[in-house]
């Protein structure tokens, strides 16, 4: 009996995720096409060759999932083990909260250990790889089983076009249209462009008449013009506050740079500021401490320096304080103290879309059936950081471009059944 496109048969099925073995099963013989080698891609295609499909993938850099790695430099924050309920509520798009309820941390954490990366939680209630095991060790591990699951890498390979069952790419050897039964394009959104996600598949998209919310900058840096120069403090950081931007709160450290702050409340607010950028940062620099007992320390010290040393606030704390207050705030002990409770800044923008962790923006949902197929390319799914959605650090972003990779997956596979 012949295989051909789109028959089924008995052959080699993928066993589980610890390789192959030979079952009376079926087999689909589609070629799935999958453009990227990001965390959606590459989790697309681990449920696809779990489901018996052939894999290849197509990246433009020379080499695989490089926005991945960079993710992994500090720490390598694969996802988050907050309750499933709260976890999705970090999320703009109803689209993506399904996706994340149907593969959550739980999930992860399984699929990890399968292929032989353990995981643990921090004491923040982060994933990361188990100590000891590098980024990079993530990624060829998974990479390997991919392999050894039958799915096939094409470096070096551009995206520059496509239709409905051909996609092509601009390679050193020139221009290849390649047939495809289905496609899954898993491109990434528009920051840290040196990592290959460059964002250049939006003008293609364009031509194409599929509508693309612009990228803007998220989770990034915010620029503040200080009234005097702060390098000599740069690089400090304010520990344990609660930074405020309208109805949003978040807790944790910022860092004061020579233009603004940086840090994981700085990113949750930037959210905060796209919607109401006239809307102040507010930072709490004791919120252990009731007012009332900030207002003690102060009028107990000699003089305001004094009593910022006394309530044990920073180095750049204090500079803050001092250089951006008028001097009649600064002496009055009482207005002193409701500024270290609600310090308020403006703050003039976020930093470059090329500096940012992420990007909010990317392909308007209406253009996707709800198995994230284009409707005017039904055999073509996109999944990843491409889609339109916005989420804070922390294990968010990951676990959403793996989420969305998992259902595009299924849904392929389930277009096929
Ligand atoms: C500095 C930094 C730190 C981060 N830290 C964290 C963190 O701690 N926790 C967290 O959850 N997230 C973090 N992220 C975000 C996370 O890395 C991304 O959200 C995630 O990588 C998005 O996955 P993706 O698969 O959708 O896209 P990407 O990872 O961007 O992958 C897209 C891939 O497609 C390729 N590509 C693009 N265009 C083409 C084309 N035309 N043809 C062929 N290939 C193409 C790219 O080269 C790339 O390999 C961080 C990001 C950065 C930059």
């Amino acid at each position: 009996m012949s295989i051909g496109i789109g028959t089924r048969s008995r052959a080699i099925k993928r066993d589980g995720l610890n390789g192959n073995s030979e079952t009376d099963c079926t087999v689909y013989t589609k070629q799935v096409r999958i453009v990227g080698t990001g965390p959606a891609a590459l989790m697309a295609g681990s449920k696809l060759v779990l489901e018996g499909f052939s894999v290849s993938f197509y990246e433009h850099k020379k080499a695989a999932a490089r926005k991945f790695l960079v993710a992994g430099h500090g720490g390598f924050n694969l996802s988050n083990a907050q309750p499933t309920a709260d976890f999705v509520e970090k999320y703009t798009h109803t689209e993506i909260k399904k996706c994340v309820e149907r593969f959550d941390n739980q999930q992860l954490v399984l699929f990890f250990e399968q292929i032989g990366i353990p995981t643990y939680v921090g004491s923040t209630g982060k994933i990361f790889p188990a100590k000891g095991i590098k980024p990079i060790e993530v990624l060829n591990a998974w990479m390997n089983w991919l392999k050894s699951n039958g799915a096939v890498f094409y470096m070096e390979h551009k995206c520059i076009d496509f239709t409905e069952t051909q996609v092509c790419f601009s390679t050193k050897q020139g221009i290849q249209w390649v047939d495809f039964d289905f496609l899954v394009m898993a491109l990434g959104g528009g920051s840290w462009t040196k990592t290959g996600s460059d964002g250049s598949w939006v003008e293609l998209f364009e031509t194409k008449e599929i509508d693309v919310e612009p990228f803007v900058a998220s989770n990034a840096g915010m620029n503040v013009s200080f009234t005097s120069d702060p390098s000599h403090v740069a690089g400090e950081v304010f520990k344990n506050v609660v930074a405020t931007m309208g109805v949003m709160e978040k807790k944790g450290e910022i860092t004061l740079t020579t233009y603004g702050f940086e840090g994981a409340p700085i990113y949750y607010l930037n959210r905060a500021f796209r919607d109401n950028p006239l809307d102040p940062l507010v930072i709490d620099f004791k919120p252990q401490l009731p007012l009332e007992r900030v207002v003690e320390v102060i009028k107990s010290a000699p003089n305001p320096s004094q009593a910022l040393k006394n309530l044990k606030l920073s180095k750049a704390t204090r500079w803050l304080l001092k250089s951006q207050l008028t001097k009649s705030d600064f002496t009055n002990p009482m207005l002193l103290a409701a500024h270290v409770k609600a310090f308020s800044l403006k703050i003039d923008s976020l930093r470059s879309m090329e500096e940012a962790i992420s990007t909010a923006g990317g392909v308007d949902w209406r253009e996707l059936h709800s198995d994230f197929s284009l409707k005017k390319y039904p055999k073509i799914f996109l999944c990843g950081e491409m889609l339109n959605w916005d989420a804070p650090t922390g294990g968010y972003l990951l676990q959403a471009a793996f989420a969305t990779g998992h259902w595009v997956g299924a849904a392929v596979a389930h277009t096929t059944k």
